[in-house]
């Protein structure tokens, strides 16, 4: 299992057409899910998120109106003074604006070294990340958004690296 960082980006770029072809075979098959589940939280076990901690640097976090009242909530302060103190808005390409956390040089505004600051309040989307395992739908409806978490998300990189295997699929020789 590769955990560094650094060989993850390498890796995770190098097979990001690879990855995306495999996204395609996943949608035009059916298989079932709870393998793929399983293999997450094996390779989740045995991942030290707090010493990775790299969603929280380099991932946007995108956050709802239940998550604005329960953050708020927990700092004592209403939800206009939230938004306006920690959130901004994401122009994604083709996609609609989106309310996310702000950011520092160093990652998300509530990061501290590698630990969240907000942690028993932490966004929905944090507690489910990487969304192998938890998450809304199916493995296969989120795997567009593996592609780019298999580049800095060492669960997300081995289990797709897994999957594969399980379901034997080839990357084409180029
Ligand atoms: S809120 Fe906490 S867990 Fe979520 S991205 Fe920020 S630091 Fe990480
Ligand atoms: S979810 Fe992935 S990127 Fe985030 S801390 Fe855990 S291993 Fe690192």
């Amino acid at each position: 299992m590769i955990t560094d960082l650094v060989q993850i980006q390498r890796l995770g770029e190098k097979k990001l057409k690879e990855n995306e072809l495999f996204r395609r075979h996943m949608k035009a098959h059916y298989f079932p899910e709870r393998q793929f589940r399983h293999v997450a939280e094996e390779i989740e076990d045995k991942i030290d998120c707090r010493a990775c901690a790299n969603c929280c640097k380099v991932a946007e976090t995108n956050i709802s109106e239940r998550d604005v009242e329960k953050l708020a909530r927990f700092l004592r302060i209403t939800p206009k003074q939230f938004i306006a103190e920690y959130t901004t808005m994401s122009v994604q390409e083709e996609e609609e604006e989106e309310l996310i956390l702000r950011r520092t040089d160093a990652g998300c505004i509530f990061l501290d070294g590698n630990d969240c600051s907000i942690y028993e309040a932490r966004p929905d989307t944090c507690s489910n990340f990487p969304h192998l395992i938890r998450g809304a739908g199916s493995i296969q409806s989120r795997m567009w958004q593996m592609i780019d978490r298999a580049t800095y998300c060492p669960i997300v990189y081995n289990s797709l690296e897994k999957y594969k295997e399980i379901v034997g699929f080839k990357a084409p020789k180029s």
